[in-house]
């Protein structure tokens, strides 16, 4: 154990940044008797926990009825997490709607895709127009605002929890919202005729003679039909539910303007377009739960599309099992060493936080079998009490050393979640194009050469990177292929693929067809796609060198295979088979100072890599650990340089073996042993090294 934290500087030192790594987690007193509240805080400062978020699901218990608001006990919990150094993660409590609130406004709760209202219970089951449920909810966040604004305790907002975690993902129909809905859309096209061209209602005879006639696309309606019509259902609740967490975040801002705002995202998560929400918060958050078979790729994807949300900036890892999960089929232990693991790749990734769901384990609900700190014993003599401890050490034994770092990232990867509803709605080409599956494993080649990359919207300012990779792309604006083709004619190289550039932005297929606005970049247009079945494959095959890749070479391919007809680009790659054999499977275009290629069709990860492997070299663009050589299989290396600081080079050995990783020139110190090293860095089973020039 280290020394107990100190007690915390007065409110009006409150500060805006981080003062030090976080680590502790989801706390929900109003679940346990007074005796236990006690217990937990001198738990917190034995696990070395210096903040705690609560109280996510408190509303009934802050607000028993319309009139009463029963803040004592919040009071005292606060007080005391105060007394004891430990910062407070606050909710505006609004998850969870009490049964009095539903009982008395039946019609705040959400309707489902079928028209059918919600009864009580679960959570975020509001349906997010209803007036009642706003005017509460913002009621709510001001008096607590205003009761703890100088609170010493008081670090961070937490605004609602996991929007859209809930069986109809935040959507709701009922008629509000269509009315809603109509409103929008009328705000967005004018007028009915645009709408009707826009949606390309003349498919079916669809056509729309009345506003009224614009309904959301129910399950017994309009729900396969019209993908335009689908993508802007998206779009809009997307909105609307961002607007209830903006009513609240308006109400913290005007009370205590310096204390930074945030609510938890949930990595790739298909509801909401977090490219818009994370504009509205000051620190991105999000929950952390992988599945017992995702490879540590995955998890690194899902780390930098949160911090690409604000091009770059530190986020907080908001929750993460300590032990396991209670939804999957099979809820795995995590073993020995692998949350300590997993905890420091998110910090190498960018995170300031490390926390848990939740302090302690409940005695009754869904999440009874969820993992916790404080598990059923109540003790703290646990293999995961110890770990958690032992973490809560390494985390302040690193001091202020890893805040504010940033990834010097010269590879991005194009990530838009319109692209992916527009995909996700689209009947074809293929049920096994999955776009999120794919941007993972363009992301994983990356990941496995070491290279930085940064996962950036398709409108970020792209002119920092190099190499620009677009997976799947299909829908694309004119204003994102311009961007993209202006970077490349100043000298960078861009990857797009199979399926890119079909459609615009109301799913309306491009005049002239793929890849629409990226013609001239890529120099070729699509003629048709075959898309193979699993147990059909295609290959291509180099005939010309790319990188380490020899004339002759080929590999396998399969899931789609785009015939293409090429203008300026030339044929890098050929198929083999089918009758399309010979024609182009991969392509290059010079276009200015830069290059183009296409990738037909998808290889095999192996080959993947290669491919991304030649055009880094082309670039020069290389893994921390200097030269063209890849980190050793299983090793994550991350770079990150601190403002003002030195730069900071992570080494996570993911795998069950010993690693020696050879350093660039320099002598290093290891922040977390003090070790000195130079040449080598050896790495145990999950071990972890933060090391400083
Ligand atoms: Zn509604």
């Amino acid at each position: 154990m280290t020394e107990p934290n100190a007690p915390l500087p007065s409110a009006s030192a409150a500060p805006t940044r981080l003062p030090r790594l976080l680590h502790g987690g989801d706390y929900n007193p109003e679940q346990w008797p007074e005796a236990v509240r006690d217990e937990d805080i001198a738990l917190m400062t034995a696990a070395n926990v210096n903040v705690a978020t609560l109280p996510v699901f408190g509303w009934v218990s802050l607000q028993p009825s319309e009139d009463t608001f029963t803040f004592e006990w919040l009071d005292a919990v606060l007080n005391r997490m105060a007394d004891s150094g430990i910062y407070a993660c606050l909710a505006t409590a609004t998850a969870s709607i009490p049964a009095w609130m539903d009982q008395k406004y039946p019609d705040i709760l959400c309707t489902d895709a079928s028209g059918v209202r919600r009864r009580h219970g679960g959570r975020h089951t509001f349906c997010p127009t209803s007036p009642d449920f706003r005017r509460l909810s913002t009621d709510l966040a001001r008096r607590i605002a205003e009761r703890y604004r100088d609170h010493p305790a008081l670090l961070l907002w937490h605004v609602g929890n996991e929007y859209g975690g809930n069986a109809t993902s935040g959507r709701c129909f009922c008629a509000r919202c269509a009315a809603a809905f109509r409103t929008w859309l009328q705000e967005k096209y004018g007028d009915l005729e645009t709408l009707n061209a826009r949606w390309y209602l003349a498919f079916w005879g669809h056509t729309l003679t009345h506003w009224e006639q614009v309904e959301p696309p129910y399950a017994n309606g309009e729900s396969q039909t019209h993908q335009a019509q689908r993508l802007d259902w998206s779009r809009f609740q997307s909105d609307t539910l961002l607007e209830c967490f903006k009513a609240e975040a308006t109400v913290l801002r005007e009370i205590t303007p310096s204390i930074p705002i945030t609510t938890n995202l949930m990595g790739a998560f298909l509801p909401l377009n977090y490219h818009a929400w994370a504009k509205e918060m000051d620190v991105v958050s999000w929950d952390n739960y992988p599945g017992p078979h995702d490879p540590p790729s995955f998890v690194a994807f899902s780390h930098a599309l949160m911090r690409g949300l604000k091009e770059g900036q530190p986020f907080l890892l908001m929750e993460q099992s300590p032990s396991q999960q209670n939804w999957q089929a099979y809820n795995w232990l995590k073993a020995p060493g692998l949350l300590r693991l997993q905890s420091f790749q998110a910090v190498a990734q960018g995170a300031e936080s490390v926390m848990y769901f939740q302090w302690r384990r409940g005695r009754g609900g869904i999440e009874k079998l969820h993992g916790a700190v404080v598990e059923h014993p109540g003790r703290h003599d646990t293999r995961v009490f110890r770990e958690v401890s032992e973490l809560g050490a390494d985390l302040a034994r690193l001091g202020d050393a890893t805040l504010g770092g940033r990834v010097s990232a010269r590879a991005a990867l194009l990530f838009d979640w319109e692209a992916w509803w527009a995909l996700s709605y689209s009947s074809g080409p293929s049920t096994d194009l999955q776009y999120v599956q794919e941007c993972r494993a363009f992301y994983a080649a990356l990941y496995g050469l070491g290279i930085q990359t940064e996962i950036v919207a398709p409108d970020a300012d792209l002119s920092r990177f190099d190499l620009i990779v677009a997976p799947v792309l299909s829908l694309i604006e004119s204003r994102t292929a311009a961007a993209i083709e202006q970077r490349v004619e100043n000298g960078a190289t861009f990857l797009a693929t199979f399926f890119t550039g079909l459609v615009d932005n109301n799913d309306l297929v491009h005049a002239g067809g793929a890849p629409g606005p990226l013609t001239k970049t890529l120099g070729l247009w699509v003629e048709e796609t075959d898309a193979l079945p699993k147990n059909k494959t295609n290959a291509l095959r180099f005939e010309r060198q790319l990188g380490g890749i020899e004339a002759g070479r080929t590999f396998p391919s399969r899931l789609l295979c785009d015939r293409v007809r090429l203008e300026a680009a030339q044929m890098v790659a050929a198929y083999t088979d089918d009758f399309y054999a010979g024609e182009p499977a991969l392509t290059v275009n010079t276009l200015g100072q830069g290059r183009a290629y296409y990738l037909a069709t998808r290889p095999e990860d192996d080959a993947l890599t290669a491919i991304l492997a030649a055009l880094c070299a082309e670039r020069g663009i290389g893994s921390p650990l200097g030269g063209g050589t890849p980190p050793p299989a299983g090793v994550e290396v991350s770079g990150r340089v601190s403002p003002g600081g030195s730069p900071l080079l992570y080494l996570l050995n993911h795998s069950l073996s010993s690693v020696n990783v050879a350093l660039p020139p320099g002598t290093y110190t290891d922040l977390l042993t003090g070790e000195t090293l130079a040449e080598i860095a050896s790495l145990e089973p999950r071990g972890v090294r933060i090391l400083t020039l």
